[in-house]
């Protein structure tokens, strides 16, 4: 199988080929936007696979807060997802990359991981954040995030299985490119 994993301390990191809808895992994480509505892309697939309990969640958790700014991660329930959460994380939209979108990208990955530390989970699953509707060019996103995800996974206390789940070729052939 044409896949990789990499190994930090503890945990693993594993690029995959997927549906992220489809995973077995503690925690999904969705590719949101700034007021946590269903959207298109895999934000409407996980709205659509988690069912409405997954979209009144976010409006019970967006009537108590301002909207969420790059780089920021929730955590809500999951409802019919194979999942106990989804880790609702907004990666920044691509403007040329010189205004803070790669220190925006980073930060959606370790809050994210950092939330599913403190929630005590062991698995989680990432798609590839910003690089669809949001348009971050998929190489230098693929590399920030895997930085992101090793510091991170340096200082976890239970996470141990990080799952990148590519939906299309492109993306998995970048993913891969970067981990090797
Ligand atoms: P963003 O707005 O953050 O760019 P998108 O949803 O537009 O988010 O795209 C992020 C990535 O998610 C893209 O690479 C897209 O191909 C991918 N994607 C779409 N549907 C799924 C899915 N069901 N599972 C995994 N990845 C998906």
């Amino acid at each position: 199988m044409n896949s990789e994993e990499i190994l930090v301390g503890h945990s693993v990191i594993k690029i995959i080929r997927g549906d992220i809808t489809q995973e077995r895992v503690d925690a999904i994480v969705n590719a949101t936007n700034p007021s946590l509505r269903p959207g298109g892309g895999v934000c409407g697939a996980i709205h659509r696979a988690g069912g409405q309990a997954v979209t009144q969640d976010c409006r019970r958790v967006m009537a108590e807060r301002q909207p969420l700014v790059p780089g920021e991660a929730v955590a809500t329930v999951a409802g019919d997802l194979k999942a106990r959460y989804v880790i609702h994380a907004l990666g920044p939209v691509w403007k040329g990359g010189k205004q803070g979108e790669p220190e925006e990208l980073a930060s959606a990955y370790r809050n994210s991981i950092e939330l599913a530390d403190r929630l005590g989970l062991s698995s989680i699953a990432f798609p590839s954040i910003s690089t669809g509707i949001y348009g971050y060019p998929l190489m230098p996103a693929a590399n920030i995030a895997l930085r992101a995800l090793r510091a991170a996974l340096e200082r976890t206390r239970t996470v141990r299985e990080v799952r990148i789940v590519l939906y299309d070729p492109d993306s998995y052939e970048a993913w891969l490119a970067a981990a090797r």
